[in-house]
């Protein structure tokens, strides 16, 4: 009997510290936790029966109904503890499970079916009748009621085992430890409890289950962490699905736009178009300009958002790169009533090493906006650094006296699609999109970017940027005599044209027409390496990429393989943003065109590569 009780406090106070260590921590409602909280009150409630059913033994008569209530509630504890178990091993199965619709279903189906057989057998429990045994000493329970009972825990415990069998790889080894040891300890104890029913041995076991559990239950952080990760492996797959599709949107619609924008620039080229028609036909290169910045930045954002955008650090010019920027803001305010007044720091150190590219794209932006939203008044872009080590802190200001920004908006400047102040500048055209890359290229390059604004009298955008040192001083150079290229005569010269669309041939041609040049297409590279391996002869091939069964690079992999093969291939590609064109330089291109093909660009690759002689 002491022996008993010792067993029963031990329990409880191992049982209440589980409790109060498991109940300290702020957890996760996961259903198995939930079940594990009810066992746990539940086994509390079994030890203090225990102790009442101790008491009851030294001091009630048999015939006592408090005595009977006892027995009852015991009995009602085992079987509340069985079906609890099955509920939680249950449930730890499905809980690792995937859950769609026809599981949930199954689910609730399952379970409305076990909770009905605990309510029948509970009544069962208070119908089914039992007897005392005395064997002098002590009193022990026999009958129906306890038959029942062996009989739904030996059988409870044989569909534990089968159905942590069945789900053997979709549990947590962890989760069923504790539930196995029960069943393999269950039967001795049994045993044993059967030859010295004065120990306590089935409440001391349970307790010593549920302090086994504590230490093997899914741990709620951990569970979160993995749900957590994979909500967002989810939304990453999402995502990426977005951005893939963007990209290839993207792509798809510089084909047609190429056609678009080459044919109207033909067009301008036609010196009896009326004057009217011409004034058309640039207002169609120009919107066809502002969807290409459209794609491109659409491009840059899904690039951003997979994690594709790299940085690719070369040496440049900074004087170089701001010189092209003012040009470009030049031509960009047009005819507007704006003063524009860059100013270039002359202690910026003449070559650098860092992305010129995406440094060049982030201070466009700028100073695209400011010419864009300022009507009347000066842009000021200024640039200057902070020379420490090898380190320049590139400073670049663009300061306008536009519409400006109102302070609470602030915040909202670099969401993607976000455009403030619409009603202002709703003749404006802009997606909204380039702020946010700006903002993420910055990042990207681990700078930062900051804004001032007061709205209706203007705004201003600092970027700092650090990049490395090559030479504080430009190299002399022979100053390079800029040859007048349109007298340079490349007429006759033959010319290849690999591309798998035929409207994007016709373009091509179209746009080269007025070099007189040979003009030769096909639709493949297969066709490509044929002619040449044929033994035609060409100045120069403009080969598209993407394209079916052979891309542009294999194509020119090929190509380079044949033995005497030397003429200069050009990259001519709707996959066209920021840093492709390194990307196809170093596929060993001798250089590289974006669809749209502009003019200007074509001139240059023509005169470059069919101007000498
Ligand atoms: P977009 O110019 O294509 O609309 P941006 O991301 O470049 O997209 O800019 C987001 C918004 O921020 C713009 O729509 C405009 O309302 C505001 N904004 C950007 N630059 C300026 C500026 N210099 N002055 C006033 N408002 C600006």
């Amino acid at each position: 009997m002491y022996l008993s009780f010792l067993l029963l406090v031990g329990s409880l106070f191992y049982i209440l510290l589980i409790g109060i260590l498991y109940f300290s921590k702020k957890r996760i409602k996961l259903i198995e936790n939930r079940i594990y909280e009810i066992i746990i009150g539940t086994s509390i409630a079994g030890i203090f029966l225990d102790f009442i059913g101790i008491y009851a033994n030294l001091n009630l008569s048999e015939t006592s109904i408090f005595r009977w209530f006892i027995v009852k509630f015991y009995f009602l504890y085992l079987l509340a503890i069985t079906f609890l178990l099955t509920f939680y091993i249950f449930f730890s199965v499905i809980s690792d499970l995937e859950k769609n619709e026809k599981i949930n279903k199954r689910i609730k189906i399952e379970l409305r079916l076990l909770i009905t057989t605990f309510i029948l057998f509970t009544i069962l429990n208070f119908i089914l009748p039992f007897s005392y045994y005395n064997n002098g000493n002590l009193i022990y329970v026999y009958g129906p009621n306890a038959y029942f009972l062996y009989g739904v825990t030996a059988f409870s415990m044989l569909c534990w085992v089968l159905y942590i069998g069945f789900n053997f790889k979709k549990i947590n080894r962890r989760k069923y430890l504790p539930i196995l040891t029960f069943v393999l300890v269950g039967a001795p104890v049994a045993y044993i409890q059967m030859m010295h029913p004065e120990l306590l041995l089935v409440t001391a076991l349970i307790s010593f289950i549920v302090v086994f559990m504590y230490f093997t239950i899914e741990n709620p952080d951990i569970k979160m962490i993995e749900l957590l990760n994979l909500a967002r492996d989810q939304a990453e797959k999402a995502n990426n699905a977005k951005s893939e599709f963007l990209s290839s949107m993207s792509h798809e619609i510089r084909t047609p736009l190429n056609a678009i924008v080459g044919f109207s620039q033909a067009l301008l080229d036609d010196k009896e178009m009326p004057e009217h028609v011409k004034d058309e036909v640039k207002d169609i290169v120009m919107a066809s300009d502002s969807l290409l910045e459209i794609v491109n930045g659409i491009l840059d954002i899904s690039k951003i958002e997979a994690n594709k955008l790299e940085i690719i650090n070369s040496e440049y010019s900074f004087k170089k790169i701001f010189d092209e920027l003012v040009v470009l803001t030049r031509v960009r305010i047009g005819e507007k009533n704006l003063h524009f007044d860059p100013q270039y720091d002359e202690s910026v150190p003449a070559i650098l090493y860092g992305d010129h590219i995406r440094l060049k794209q982030i201070i466009l932006n700028l100073l695209t906006n400011s010419a864009k939203y300022t009507k009347e008044g000066s842009v000021i872009f200024k640039v200057s650094s902070i020379v420490k080590d090898n380190v320049c802190r590139l400073i670049i200001s663009v300061e306008d006296t536009g519409i400006g920004i109102k302070s609470d908006k602030i915040d909202k400047l670099f969401t993607k699609f976000e455009r403030l102040g619409v009603e202002k500048s709703s003749t404006v055209e802009g997606t909204g999109l380039g702020l946010a890359i700006t903002k993420k290229l910055v990042e990207l390059m681990n700078g930062q970017i900051v804004v001032q604004s007061v709205y209706g009298k203007g705004s201003r955008f600092t970027v700092a940027i650090d990049q490395k040192i090559v030479a504080t001083k430009a190299p002399e150079k022979v100053v390079e005599v800029q040859t007048e290229q349109s007298i340079i005569n490349v007429e006759g010269k033959r010319i290849l044209i690999v591309d798998d669309n035929q409207l994007n041939l016709k373009v091509a041609s179209l746009l080269l027409k007025k070099y007189n040049l040979d003009v030769d297409t096909v639709l493949s590279g297969q066709e490509c390496i044929d002619k040449i391996n044929n033994g035609e002869k060409y100045d120069l091939i403009l080969m598209d990429d993407m394209m079916p069964r052979m891309s542009g690079v294999e194509t020119y992999q090929k190509l380079r393989e044949i033995s005497d093969f030397t003429i200069p291939t050009v990259a001519l590609t709707a996959n066209a943003i920021a840093g492709m064109k390194e990307k196809y330089l170093a596929d060993g291109f001798s250089d590289y065109l974006a669809k749209p093909i502009s003019k200007v660009e074509l001139d240059r690759v023509i005169h470059t590569f069919l101007g000498r002689n």
